[in-house]
């Protein structure tokens, strides 16, 4: 069989702030379609590690390579193509509140060179993907907490990313839609999208069944289920 590189490769990152080690000697493999839930108590280290990966923050040693690049070396004008690659959702989903779900999304792609033909064969093709077709019209403060996540992870995938990386998405949302949110995750990831997914959500590590990575005072204390694959 074919070896596979790491689509995500983290090597012995350490992130210092202040006095408080955020990460220390961290090292990570994430293979191309895997998806990995990065859990761990409150102050673990979680949102400093996909700071790193989404090259928000550079960490203070080691190396991140996403993609066979090393991401700590790239230049400020190459961020938006490298971010391009990478869909991101946030607890807080920021949406353009005075846009509509069809100009946030279409947002996402202005530093792309995407024709206005692509514009509009993909947008109803992503919010297909996330059960939204026919809101293209509303304004976020019409949407409920669930259908506005569902449009951030519509504006992240408008990209076609080959990773998808979800900072504690189900956050604000109740049981039922956070698990409508896991459920498009899933499909995505068996569409053959790389998922990092960092949550504190019990309920959705505990039926999701998928690679879970335990971080604990900036360590990965614990990594179960590594190449299950369940697609
Ligand atoms: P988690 O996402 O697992 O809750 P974080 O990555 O947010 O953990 O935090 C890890 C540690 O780093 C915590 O001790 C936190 O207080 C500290 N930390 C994170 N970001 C900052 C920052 N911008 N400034 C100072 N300390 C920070």
């Amino acid at each position: 069989m074919e070896e596979k590189k790491p689509i995500i490769e983290v090597r012995d990152v350490a992130k210092v702030y202040g006095k408080n080690k955020a990460l220390d000697g961290v090292k990570l493999d994430i293979y191309p379609g895997e998806f990995v839930i990065l859990v761990g108590p409150s102050g673990a280290g979680k949102s400093t590690l996909v700071r790193l990966i989404i090259r928000e923050e550079k960490p203070d040693s080691g190396k991140i390579r996403v993609a066979g690049r090393d991401i700590t070396r790239l230049a400020p004008r190459e961020l938006p193509y490298y971010r391009r690659n990478i869909g991101i959702v946030f607890q807080d989903y920021k949406l353009l509140p005075t846009r509509s779900v069809w100009e946030n999304i279409a947002y996402a792609l202005e530093v792309s060179d995407v024709s206005d033909e692509d514009i509009q064969r993909r947008i109803p093709r992503v919010l297909s993907a996330v059960n939204l077709s026919g809101k293209e019209k509303a304004y976020p403060d019409q949407l409920s907490g669930g259908e506005a996540q569902r449009v951030s992870i519509a504006r992240a995938l408008v990209n076609l990313p080959k990773i998808l990386i979800a900072d504690e998405p189900t956050g604000n949302l109740d049981p039922q839609a956070s698990r409508e949110v896991a459920d498009i995750l899933e499909k995505i990831n068996c569409q053959g999208t790389t998922v990092l997914l960092a949550t504190h959500n019990k309920d959705l590590v505990d039926r999701m069944r998928k690679r879970v990575v335990v971080m604990k005072q900036g360590r990965i204390v614990s990594d179960q289920n590594q190449g299950r694959y369940t697609c």
